[in-house]
Parts: C-alpha cells; structure tokens; sequence
C-alpha cells in the first residue's frame, strides 16, 4: 500500500488542498478530489503517478464542501464510484442548493474558486454511514462518522493511518501551528471536541488532514485543536456581546489569528497559505451563526 499527496496549488498557493492517491494491491483509489477549479492539477499529479482519469474506479469524499468533493460529480460522470456520507450524498446527486447558496457568498469569484460542479450520477454514489468498511483497490477503509466541522463528515480509516478531512483541523507543513475551519452552517463546538474525543482513540499513527499532508497523530495536536476550538468560539463571543458588528469581528478576528501565527513563529508566506487554506471570514460566520442558534 503506497499514499501518494497530491498538491493541488489551489490559487496557485502550495500546500493548501491536497487530494490523497492510495495505491493498493488491486489498484488505486482517490481520497478527496478538491474542486473543479483543481482538476487539471489533480490529472497531472495522477498522471506523474502514471494514471489515467479512467483508472480511478473509488473516490471517497470526507465530506461535500467544494475544496474536498467540489471536482466529485466530474468523477462520478467519468464512471468513478463516490462514497460519500449519506447526508451528503443528496447534494452531490444535486447541487444545485449548494451552488445557489455558494454563489451568495462568492458571487463573481464563484468559477475562479471552485471551478464547474457537475452533478454525481445516482447509480455512482455509495451511501457511507458511521462504521460502514468500504472495500477499493484491494483495500478496508473504515468511515468513523466524525461531525463538528460539518453535520455530514467522515474520517477514513485504512490500518495505521486515517484521512481526517477537516475533523483534524489544518496542520500545514513546516509549521508547529494548527488551524481551526469553522464554517456555517454546521460548526458546533460542542459535537467537534466529542469527535475529538473519539478521534484520540483511534489506535493510527499518522493522520492525513486536507490542509495539508501527512503528521503525526499526537495527543499534543488533539489538545491544540480542542483548545483552538474554546479558544476561537470564546473569541468571537466576546466581540459579540461587545456589540462589534461582523465585519469588525472579521477583524478582530483576523489580527487574533496573525498574533497567534506570530506567536508560533510562522513566515508571512506560511501564514498566507493557512488563511488560503482556512478563509477567516467564514469561521467568523460559522462561529457567530452557532452563537445564535444557541442562543434560540
Ligand atoms: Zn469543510
């Protein structure tokens, strides 16, 4: 078994998406496909690693948001099998609500970001619930259902290793720092450090987050996130009952995060990668609209 990180240089920016190509024994299966603005990128690592688009028969999604199953639908209509969750498993059939509702938010820079998302066949969608195996390439991945980050994301388990997604925050390389993606609508707080929990006992030894690449499963980076998590939400809920409105939050935010990054002794350049990687703006909504709904 081989695992090959594919940089997809999303916006031209190194080490912010990665796709995972694991090669086993009866052949290869993807593990995320990033967006549709990344295939090219994902075609030419494939073909460095000497495979053709019609090679890739298994691609499974952590989950549906555009940087890690945007370029899905393409692959289901190229004949790949999708295994996806299965409260994500509507919207790739059917994106048309996640396109309306993402088109609000980016507007004109909709295509530059994520490029085309072309619906998912029905017959080439493999529903995933909590547990399920799921048998490609002549290997046994495990979906450990793991919300926090989104209501309908799944780690992937395969032997010592696991593909977190986003569950495992962002970790890119060369930096001690690790990064929180705290989107609406489904950032919860209180479900994320539950999957925390149950990830510190998943017996692997290296994680494989989107952002960005393999690192060591350590209790040290499950204490940073769980602590990022309090740390980011009690931020945000201070500028709230401050009265600031959410762009001020947005930079508040933003300066506490650089001052984190500082901190951590980061490069501008790394920094830049994180806030590519991670957009703060939308942790700020995803952080503000769970205050509210708690507050119902
Ligand atoms: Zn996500």
């Amino acid at each position: 078994m081989k695992i090959q990180t594919i940089d997809l240089n999303f916006q031209n920016v190194p080490h912010a998406i990665a796709a995972y190509l694991v090669t086993g024994p009866e052949g290869p299966v993807l593990v995320e496909t990033g967006p549709g603005s990344t295939l090219p990128a994902l075609l030419e690592g494939l073909a460095t690693a000497g495979y053709a688009p019609q090679d890739i028969k298994h691609v499974l999604v952590t989950h549906i948001h555009f940087d890690h199953a945007g370029a899905a639908g393409w692959w289901a209509q190229q004949g790949a099998r999708i295994y996806v969750h299965y409260f994500g498993a509507p919207h790739l059939i059917d994106p048309s609500k996640l396109i309306a509702s993402a088109t609000r938010i980016y507007g004109n820079k909709m295509n530059t970001l994520w490029g085309k998302i072309l619906p998912a066949p029905a017959e080439n969608v493999t529903i995933i619930h909590d547990n399920d195996t799921i048998n490609a390439g002549g290997l046994t991945f495990t979906a450990l259902e793991t919300p926090g980050h989104a209501r309908h994301h799944h780690v992937f388990r395969l032997g010592t290793v696991a593909f977190t997604g986003d569950a495992a925050g962002i970790k890119i390389p060369d930096s001690p720092m690790v990064g929180l993606p705290a989107p609406p609508p489904e950032f919860e707080r209180e479900v994320w450090q539950e999957t925390i929990q149950r990830l510190r006992e998943v017996d692997v030894d290296t994680i494989y987050p989107t952002h960005f690449g393999p690192t060591p499963q350590t209790d040290a980076h499950w204490d940073k996130l769980g602590q990022l998590i309090n740390d980011s939400t009690e931020f945000v809920r201070a500028q709230m009952e401050a009265g600031l409105d959410r762009d001020a939050i947005v930079a508040a935010y933003l300066d506490w995060n650089r001052e984190r990054a500082a901190a951590a002794g980061l490069s501008e350049a790394l920094i830049q990668t994180y806030l590519t990687a991670n957009p703060l703006a939308m942790s700020v909504d995803g952080i503000m609209r769970y205050w509210r709904k708690r507050a119902r």
